[in-house]
């Protein structure tokens, strides 16, 4: 039975991986964590190939060899982090999934304290890089992140896109991630109404390769921000939200309509020199546009399936029935 199943998205990151690989089997191997875990029980390695270039892959079906537990799935293309945590998650089969990055950022030696948080009855347990070995340029717009989805999502995390987290499987196989939705993970869990903690872990100046993320990335994050608000509030019944606002604008646009017709006919005002009246036509057909929407987004969300996000190009060491799931 696998107890423990380590996810490692990666990007370009040759340089880092086989001294990523010692540390990870160092700490799975650690009597802390066997402990927690039980004893005699399995562990695998999941390693995701985002797309690298730098043959990264080829070094990682070489680690397999004298080690089983690795398993590889690549990507035909880079289809970013979250498309990459994504495949893991499909894949894994553990009772825990820990997530870490590739780069030696985080410290394997810390999944001890997050499995034992986990065991205290959360369903997941985040990372917090209390003290962040990141230029400034990463630091400040983190900083600012971490503000707004605070206070936005009413959860407080200090840092909600560690990439070091913890999940009990339940909640990592139920995961529906698009865009760079990794970010909000902890929010999705939470407003799905799983239970969150975080603990503060060490982190690592990066030594090789450069940060897949720079500022521009960073401002599509508002937009995913929305779509998860949507989707954890409205996914299942869009009329809900599109509706309401509808009906309201459309019964605004018409009582005014109304109330200038009304004006004419009774005081003999002229209806052509009024500019509320456009204002009344223009909210008739935002009200009109707003409840389509809704009926478009009913459609579209009672379709049974959507695609995974990614193609795979090739793995290896996982089992036919898992590589099947990953080609769904
Ligand atoms: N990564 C990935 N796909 C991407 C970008 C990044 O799989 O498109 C991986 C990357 O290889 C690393 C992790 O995600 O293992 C975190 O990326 P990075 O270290 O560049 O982010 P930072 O720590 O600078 O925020
Ligand atoms: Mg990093």
């Amino acid at each position: 039975m696998t107890a423990l199943s380590v996810i490692v998205p990666f990007y370009n990151e040759r340089e880092s991986l086989p001294e990523l690989v010692r540390r990870l089997y160092e700490a799975l191997e650690d009597r802390r964590l066997r402990g927690l875990l039980g004893e005699g029980s399995g562990f695998e390695v999941i390693m995701v190939d985002d797309g690298s270039t730098d043959g990264s892959s080829a070094l990682v079906r070489e680690m397999i060899a004298g080690r089983p537990e690795i398993r590889l799935v690549s990507f035909r293309r880079n289809y970013g982090k979250t498309a990459a945590l994504s495949a893991g998650f499909r894949a894994a089969s553990g009772e825990v999934v820990i997530t870490i990055d590739a780069d030696l950022q985080d410290d394997p030696g810390e999944f001890a304290a997050l499995v034992a948080k986990l065991r205290e009855g959360y369903d997941l347990v985040s990372g917090w890089k209390q003290e962040r070995q990141d230029p400034l340029s990463k630091t400040l717009p983190s900083k600012l992140f971490n503000l707004t989805t605070r206070l936005f999502s009413g959860i407080p995390l200090h840092d909600f896109n560690c990439g070091l987290k913890a999940y009990r499987r339940e909640l990592a196989a139920s995961l529906d991630l698009r865009g760079e939705m990794h970010r909000y993970i902890p929010v999705l869990a939470q407003w799905n109404g799983y239970r969150v903690a975080e603990i503060p872990v060490r982190h690592h100046p990066r030594r090789f390769g450069k940060s897949k993320f720079g500022t521009a990335r960073f401002f599509t994050g508002l937009f995913d921000f929305l779509s998860v608000m949507f989707i954890t509030r409205y996914l299942r019944s869009p009329m809900h939200f599109f509706g309401m606002a509808g009906l309201s604008s459309f019964a605004a646009g018409l009582g005014i309509s109304l109330w200038v017709t009304v004006d004419k006919l009774m005081n003999h005002r002229p209806v052509s020199n009024r500019p509320i009246l456009f204002l009344g036509i223009l909210l008739i057909i935002l009200g009109v546009q707003f409840v389509s929407t809704g009926l478009l987004g009913e459609m579209l969300s009672s379709r049974p399936s959507r695609s995974a996000g990614f193609a795979v190009r090739e793995t290896a060491n996982l089992g036919d029935e898992v590589a099947r799931r990953l080609e769904e």
